[in-house]
């Protein structure tokens, strides 16, 4: 599966370089071009997926047995202090590559540099109703 207009696809395929850390079947590791701190690597499937909604379960397990790996092998050889592994979904969440994939970021204590966020206020009964509709049945 390949999207002819995809830049991971075409990296998939060998038409453009990639610095590859890891490759086998079903997935390469190659290092970010923009690299969020030193060693930040990314995992794709090989097969074109644009998102989570679109990855099957089986790749998503593997996927995630695969960062696993990495993150300790690079943290290893890295000596990174911590590591971010995270994953954006669609415009609203930051995704820029609509080919599936996953940030690993090693962390460095002298870095200062971190995903954050600002904790956000919703009210008691908010917090209920999104607890009630959002509960798996
Ligand atoms: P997103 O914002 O979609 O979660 O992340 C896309 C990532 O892909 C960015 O961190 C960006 O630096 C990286 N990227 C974009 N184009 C290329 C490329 O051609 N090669 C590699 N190795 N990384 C890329
Ligand atoms: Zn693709």
């Amino acid at each position: 599966m390949r999207d002819e207009n995809c830049i991971f696809c075409k990296i998939v395929a060998g038409e453009i370089p990639s610095r590859t850390l890891f490759e086998d079947e079903d997935f390469k590791v190659m290092l970010d071009v923009g690299p969020a701190a030193k060693g930040h690597a990314l995992i794709i499937p090989k097969a074109h997926y644009s998102d989570i909604y679109e990855l099957p379960s089986e790749l998503a397990g593997e996927a995630l047995k695969l960062a696993k790996r990495m993150a300790t092998h690079m943290t290893t050889v890295l000596n990174c202090d911590g590591f971010n592994i995270l994953q954006n979904n669609g415009v609203a969440a930051g995704q820029t590559v609509f080919h599936y994939h996953m940030h690993l970021i090693p962390r460095y204590a002298d870095g200062n540099e971190m995903i954050l966020w600002e904790a956000k206020q919703f009210s008691a009964e908010e917090m209920d109703d999104l607890a009630e509709k959002l509960a798996v049945k």
